[in-house]
């Protein structure tokens, strides 16, 4: 199984003429809601992967109706609690030319405590990954108790914060960044100084570099595997790299062979570009096999 530390957020999406500027009251004519959240996200991807998720997680009790879409997407939710605080939330404001003006607020996905951490991870077999970004609490707590049970960690810093540089990197068997968070991690600007950054000083595990519309990079003991990204007509990247890493880590966890993860990692983020929104966008397994025998 893949257990996997994770916000759950609901995203609140209006569209505007323009971003409310200060002062201003601004009415808005078009207004959605969403599950959203790295975390529910890569769940919600490695479920249509045909991975066996378990999501740990908080919401309010009033959202309980954003669980049920979490378990109907085929995803174990034994371990998401309901409670009085309030659900992790993001602000939208679309303008029409697509750009986004985004408040987030953590809410519930802070109150993820120890206790939680070691209750998900009573029944955790050594075949078992751990995952987590970074928009909930106890990254370090579930990184530190998940290699203590031999378990394999996962770990997406996304989005990046200063806090990041503080987790014990020692208990990551597998980092997967964009190139924003892998510049922040290494100090590097340029792509080829951020991977010899990381092929010198993270030996111990391996790492993922997302690269946008160009693919994708993996080290592993010392050697390089590069994918290049499918030529598609990009019509909204959001979750783009949620996708990736719930194909990649559906397949990896199950065959690791790096090269076909990659593969089906950057084609159902390929199909998910091409399609509108988060979680709504990513594909079903089908359609990446379809995709892949083109
Ligand atoms: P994030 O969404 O975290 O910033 P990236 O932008 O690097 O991550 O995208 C993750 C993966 O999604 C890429 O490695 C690539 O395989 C795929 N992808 C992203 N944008 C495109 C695009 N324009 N065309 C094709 N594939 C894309």
């Amino acid at each position: 199984a893949i257990i996997n530390f994770g916000s759950i957020n609901i995203d609140h999406v209006y569209q505007v003429d323009h971003f409310v500027t200060p002062g201003e009251t601004l009415a808005s004519n078009h207004y959605q809601t969403l599950l959203g959240g790295k975390g529910a996200n890569q769940s919600i991807a490695l479920a249509m992967a045909g991975a066996d998720v378990r999501h740990v997680g908080c919401i309010h009790e009033n959202d309980a109706s954003f669980k049920q879409t979490l378990i109907r997407k085929g995803v174990d939710c034994r371990f998401v609690k309901c409670s009085d605080t309030p659900s992790g939330h993001a602000i939208i404001q679309v303008t029409p030319s697509g750009e986004n003006a985004i408040v987030l607020f953590g809410g519930a996905n802070q109150t993820i405590t120890e206790k939680m951490v070691e209750h998900a991870l009573d029944d955790a077999k050594s075949s078992d990954w751990v995952l987590m970004q970074n928009e909930t609490s106890c990254i370090k707590e579930a990184m530190q108790q998940a290699k203590k049970k031999g378990l394999k960690v996962a770990f997406n810093p996304a989005p990046m914060s200063e806090s990041v540089k503080a987790l014990p990197y020692n208990c990551i068997d597998l980092l997967i960044v964009n190139e924003t968070e892998a510049a922040a991690i290494t100090g590097e600007s340029e792509i080829d100084a951020i991977l010899n950054h990381f092929t010198e000083k993270w030996g111990h595990a391996r790492v993922i570099v997302t690269l946008g519309k160009v693919g994708v990079v993996m080290l592993q003991k010392g050697e390089r595997t590069e994918v290049k990204a499918f030529s598609v007509e990009a019509i909204d990247t959001t979750a783009a790299g949620d996708c990736f890493i719930g194909y990649f880590l559906s397949a990896f966890a199950s065959h690791a062979d790096a090269r076909q993860a990659l593969i089906r990692g950057c084609a159902a983020s390929a199909i998910a570009v091409t399609r509108e929104g988060a979680a709504q966008s990513i594909p079903e397994e089908k359609e990446v096999d379809r995709f892949l025998a083109k």
